[in-house]
């Protein structure tokens, strides 16, 4: 950023003067312009080694005030170097979050209302906004219209909160009573696939259940859970002494975006009287094309369901919006109101407060806004097809190349894939992979991950960047290739 000298007087007791803000406001945009314009010329991944940013911040905080324009000058000094682009068309790594224009637009007008939307009445907008964003989002996803939405900041934490719905659903009173020393109920039991997000494990350590609580159910061989191994597992635990009171589902694993068969699930789950909650953090936004169904069946059966419009809906983080069908049951596990937060309307409109563990929320539903009407749905659905249609792209060159295997169906646009020239044990080849994951990163033309499926290391290839096109795909399988080459003295 470029220095330029302080015209403006700072006053001791007061904000920055109106002028100067909108100096550095105009500044700060235009350097986010180019950023976002300009992105591909910095290395997608910071090469930086740990204590290099710190140690360029001074240690104690400065005592009288400091020029604006030096702060944002050690933007360009001390931050940049550290960063990991998530906003690079070449980062390809976990599952993408990408930040579009009209999402950053609405995350500045957000700080500068700095609403807290706890109550109705602490901001009517928001609440309504998000109310009706849930509307828009449910029909978006095809989702039928009683599932209620709300937004949280990340799907873990959406993820805790279903699962907290359904210790209630369970009727155990663990609200008054909570879990601990008591012998009047059984130990709960929550089940996923082994292949489940580790925030489901996460819920599990916050909500008194235990990772003893959990029973990971074994998968088929395209990663998606077993029912019939799901339903014998309730059966026996039952029989055990336990109290079966959740399933969580996930269409899109984090590791291979397998899909577990929903349908057959939540019949086992209607049959239980046991709470299902689906986990689509990363995939749930396909639910808008219609060619993708197939993918959906049973989720309208869920008793709740995570997506997460800051992976693939270009939603700057965060924003994760869980549906369910029993906002009741939400609101009775959370719901406590204080005398200081009572209001006139309380009987009248819906105060988020209720529903959650949090009393503060930020005005995150004016970014879905933004975004959605900027694009359009049609527009959105253009944007995940062309995704969708790298990643199996992405998947038919690796098929094709005789050095190279996949090791999971690609049902959106994640590819797992490995180098195997087919002359190596699996020990060398995992350590083959690994050094030419490693390699590639290290060029910072490329951030890629890995997993590990059945102890073979698998390396991961996600589209869903906002500033992913078709050359970036490219030359992307360019380096992998190059690398691959370069690594086996070709
Ligand atoms: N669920 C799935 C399937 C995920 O892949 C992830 C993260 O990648 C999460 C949940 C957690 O997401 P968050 O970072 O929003 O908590």
């Amino acid at each position: 950023m470029e220095k330029s000298k302080d015209i403006y007087s700072i006053s001791s007791l007061s904000d920055m003067p109106p002028e100067e803000f909108r100096k550095y406001g105009y500044q700060l945009i235009d350097w986010i312009t180019e950023y976002l314009r300009d992105s591909e010329k910095y290395p997608v991944l910071s090469n930086i080694r740990p204590g290099e940013v710190k140690n360029k911040i001074s240690p104690n905080p400065p005592l009288g005030p400091e020029q604006f324009s030096e702060v944002l000058n050690d933007i360009d000094k001390i931050i940049m170097p550290g960063m990991t682009h998530w906003n690079h068309p070449n980062f390809m790594a976990y599952f993408n979050s990408t930040a579009s224009a009209p999402g950053i637009l609405a995350e500045l007008l957000a700080s500068a209302f700095n609403v807290n939307g706890m109550l109705w009445k602490s901001s009517p907008a928001s609440t309504e906004l998000e109310q009706t964003m849930m509307s828009w989002f449910r029909q978006m996803l095809n989702l039928p219209e009683d599932f209620w939405g709300i937004i949280y900041d990340t799907a873990s934490v959406s993820s805790m909160h279903a699962i907290a719905a359904a210790r209630e659903y369970a009727n155990i009173k663990s609200r008054e009573k909570g879990l601990a020393g008591r012998s009047d109920i059984p130990r709960l039991r929550l089940y996923c696939s082994e292949q489940a997000h580790s925030s489901i494990d996460k819920s599990a350590l916050t909500l008194g259940i235990g990772l003893e609580g959990i029973r990971k159910i074994p998968v088929d061989k395209e990663f998606k859970m077993i029912p019939e191994k799901l339903s014998e597992a309730i059966i026996q635990d039952k029989q055990n002494g336990w109290l079966p009171f959740c399933v969580v589902a996930t269409i899109g694993t984090t590791s291979t975006t397998s899909v577990d068969p929903v349908n057959e699930i939540a019949e086992i789950c209607k049959r239980a009287n046991i709470w299902l909650h689906v986990d689509s953090a990363h995939a749930g936004v396909t639910a808008m094309l219609p060619e993708m169904k197939n993918n959906f069946e049973g989720i309208e059966r869920a008793d709740s369901v995570v997506v997460n419009p800051h992976k693939w809906l270009f939603v700057p983080v965060d924003l994760s919006v869980l549906f369910t069908k029993h906002p009741d049951v939400l609101k009775r596990a959370f719901s406590l109101v204080a005398e200081y937060l009572k209001t006139g309307e309380d009987n009248k409109v819906e105060n988020y407060m209720d529903y959650g563990i949090q009393l503060g929320r930020r005005f995150r539903s004016l970014k879905l806004w933004f975004v959605i009407r900027y694009f359009g749905v049609e527009g959105i659905q253009n944007i995940l097809r062309e995704h969708l249609r790298l990643g199996k792209l992405f998947a038919s060159w690796v098929d094709e190349n005789p050095n190279f295997e996949r090791l999971a169906p690609t049902p959106f646009s994640t590819v797992c894939f490995r180098a195997n020239p087919r002359d190596l044990n699996e020990n060398t080849l995992n350590e083959l992979n690994e050094k030419l994951m490693n390699k590639i990163n290290e060029t910072g033309k490329l951030f890629i991950t890995h997993t590990k499926l059945n102890n073979i290391f698998v390396i991961r290839l996600v589209v869903s960047g906002i500033r992913t096109r078709e050359e970036h795909v490219t030359k992307a399988w360019e380096l992998i290739q190059k690398t691959y080459n370069e690594i086996k003295g070709y």
